[in-house]
Formats: structure tokens, C-alpha cells, sequence
């Protein structure tokens, strides 16, 4: 792997919160990385919903098929922008590992319960994942990452939790929320692969769901596009064929522009080293066409899957499953396991408790606590 220089060097990272020997063979950011593999949390991303609930059909993305696909895209374009390919695997992996069960239905539902109380924001919880919550060793809570991964997976932070973590952790991730700088260019990069993976496969599993038809997404300009091509070069080529070459070269496409608009960038601005970048304003980009072009996407899965009246439904009932859980385990906490019953700060304990759920743990859990059977298996 040949890094640019304004590339993350593990050789120069920021280092660890708890400091650790080297490791004789990998770097810290491969570190990092099987740290997140091996860790609870990532294994059960693979029960929790993408957009479609986990037990609605077994092709839809999952949280962890979603991930996976984050890391590809991601490393597909770090390599030839000399990025780190292992620093952007490892936060792409971990970037939804604070979701909760139902996803953005549960994670609205769990902030509500959290009114007041300190709120519940993901990509936080994704943070508390990796740095707290995860048990797993001897010395320390947390998996104890490296500053540029936990930077990477501290996507987004309100002002006030900014300010509460900078002084819990002076100068640290949360920094850059009051300074107005930027993280790293791999952490950069993950933000956007995010955005072109849930895209092309919110497509695909829209279009599979029957909520959505291909004709109708033929209409936002973007994939029209590349399915017109794709019906010019193939005249006989339909349905599930014809979406995935569609969906494979506006794939394509997305790429080699976020590649071309960023060597732009990167040649305008010059960052001698990885700081220099952070402090440049955002240098991962689409073109201004390109970026138009996935806003207009992202308004019209918005209107139409993510707000059809089918997702709705069942929106509807796991907020009212993620409530009830909160609730119960709020009045009665020796329903929660051990660890989670006897933290001194009640309310936190069950949002991380319920929020660390898989959806149908949360279902199990909702039904012997209530007695009443939500979103039911079909
Ligand atoms: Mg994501």
C-alpha cells in the first residue's frame, strides 16, 4: 500500500487512549480493524434492519451486509487516492455499530425516551460502543482504538455533546465539532461511501420489496440514465438483470467521480501531511453535477420507500416496541442483564442496553415483558 502523504500514517497516529505495545506484524489501523470484526456489537449488526426490518425477507441489507458494502466502496476508491484502505475499513465497519434494533425508527424512538436526560444520537453510541461498552479486556472497557479510527466512526455530534466529550477527552475527536475543522480525508471518504451505498442498495431492495417499481426509479435522472444505457446496449435485458446493471454502473459512476473530483480537490489545496488536510475545509467530494444528482436520489427514496405507507407501518410499531422497552426496564431494572442493572445512571443503562439490541431480541424481550406480540414474523 502506497500512502500519499496527506494519507493517515499509522506510524504517526494519535495513538491509543490506554497505550498498548505495537503489534509485531499489522498496523494499528489493521488492528483496529479486526478489534471491530471480532468485536459482540459487529456480529450483531446482521439482526438489526438497514430499512427493512430483519425478518421481512432474507436478501434485504442488513446493518452488517450494509457495512461490508461501506468498506468496498470505500476501499475502491481510497486505493487509488494513496488513502489508507485499512483505516477506512475499519471505520466503515464500525460506523453503525451504535444503531439501535429497527433503525432510524428505534433510534428517533430511543431519543424521545432520552428527552431531557442527555438524548440518544448513533453515531455517539457508536463511539460509547467501541470506547465503553464492549467487554472484552483484561485492562480496560472498550476495544481502545486508535484516535483516527474512533475520529472516523465520531461522525456527526451536537454542539453540546461536542462540548461534554472535549472535556472528558481535551483536544480529542470530539474537537474538531467546535473548531470547525475536518476529520481525516479516509474518514471523509467513509461518509460518502455511505451515502452511494445505502443509494444503489435502497434501489435494489426497494425495487425487490415491490414498494418501489423500476420504471418509477427510472425517473430520478441519475439512475435513469444509466439504465437507459444499459436498455441501449442490452435491448433485451429486464428485470432483475436489468436493475443490477443499472444499479452497477450508476455504482460505477459515483465512484470514478468522488476519484476525479478529489485528486482535483487534492491537487488545488496540496495538504502536505494528513493535519494539513484535516485543517482545509472537506476535500471528499462529488462533482457539484454528481452531488446534485445524489441529493435528487436521496429526496426521492425518501418520499417514496422510506415514507411509503408499508415502512411507515411497521415504523410506527417499533417506536412503540423501543418505548415500551424503555419503560419497563426504566421501573423494573433487574429485568436487564446484570452489568446494565447496576449502573448508577439508570436511564443511560437502558438506552445502551436497548439500543445494543437485535431487532428480534427486542421483539422477545417486548413480548415476555408486555405480554403483546408486535411485528410479528411472517
Ligand atoms: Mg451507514
Amino acid at each position: 500500500m502506497t500512502l500519499a502523504p496527506y494519507a493517515s500514517d499509522p506510524a504517526r497516529s494519535r495513538g491509543r487512549r490506554h497505550p498498548e505495545a505495537p503489534a509485531p506484524t499489522r498496523t494499528d489501523f489493521q488492528r483496529d480493524r479486526d478489534r471491530i470484526v471480532h468485536s459482540t456489537a459487529f456480529r450483531r449488526l446482521v439482526y438489526k434492519t438497514q430499512v427493512f426490518l430483519n425478518h421481512e425477507g432474507d436478501l434485504f441489507r442488513t446493518r452488517l451486509t450494509h457495512s461490508i458494502e461501506v468498506a468496498q466502496l470505500a476501499r475502491s476508491i481510497a486505493r487509488p487516492l494513496g488513502l489508507n484502505e485499512d483505516l477506512v475499513e475499519a471505520i466503515a465497519l464500525a460506523h453503525d455499530l451504535g444503531h439501535t434494533p429497527f433503525g432510524h425508527a428505534g433510534q428517533d424512538a430511543l431519543n424521545a425516551c432520552m428527552q431531557g436526560l442527555g438524548g440518544f444520537e448513533h453515531n455517539l453510541q457508536s463511539l460509547r460502543v467501541v470506547d465503553r461498552l464492549e467487554e472484552r479486556y483484561p485492562a480496560f472497557d472498550g476495544l481502545n482504538l486508535s484516535f483516527e479510527t474512533r475520529e472516523g466512526i465520531l461522525k456527526h455530534c451536537s454542539r453540546v455533546h461536542a462540548q461534554h466529550l472535549e472535556q472528558v477527552e481535551p483536544g480529542g475527536v470530539a474537537r474538531r465539532f467546535l473548531d470547525g475543522t475536518q476529520p481525516s480525508l479516509e474518514a471523509q471518504l467513509c461518509n460518502l461511501a455511505d451515502e452511494i451505498a445505502y443509494n444503489a442498495h435502497d434501489i435494489d431492495d426497494g425495487v425487490r420489496s415491490g414498494l418501489i417499481t423500476l420504471e418509477q426509479v427510472a425517473q430520478v435522472p441519475l439512475f435513469g440514465l444509466h439504465c437507459a444505457q444499459a436498455r441501449a446496449e442490452h435491448p433485451d435485458l429486464q428485470g432483475r438483470r436489468l436493475l443490477y446493471e443499472s444499479i452497477r454502473r450508476m455504482l460505477s459512476a459515483l465512484v470514478y467521480d468522488v476519484i476525479d473530483a478529489t485528486r482535483e480537490r487534492l491537487q488545488a489545496v496540496a495538504p502536505a501531511d494528513a493535519d494539513a488536510a484535516r485543517a482545509a475545509g472537506p476535500i471528499v467530494r462529488f462533482s457539484e453535477p454528481l452531488r446534485e444528482a445524489s441529493v435528487a436520489l436521496k429526496r426521492f427514496l425518501f418520499a417514496n420507500l422510506y415514507r411509503h405507507p408499508r415502512v411507515m407501518e411497521t415504523t410506527t410499531q417499533a417506536q412503540e416496541v423501543v418505548r415500551d422497552l424503555f419503560e419497563a426496564y426504566r421501573s423494573r431494572p433487574a429485568e436487564m442483564q446484570a452489568g446494565f442493572a447496576a449502573q448508577p445512571d439508570r436511564p443511560r443503562a437502558v438506552a445502551d442496553y436497548v439500543a445494543g439490541m437485535t431487532d428480534r431480541f427486542a421483539l422477545r424481550e417486548h413480548e415476555r415483558l408486555t405480554g403483546r406480540k408486535l411485528l410479528a414474523a411472517t
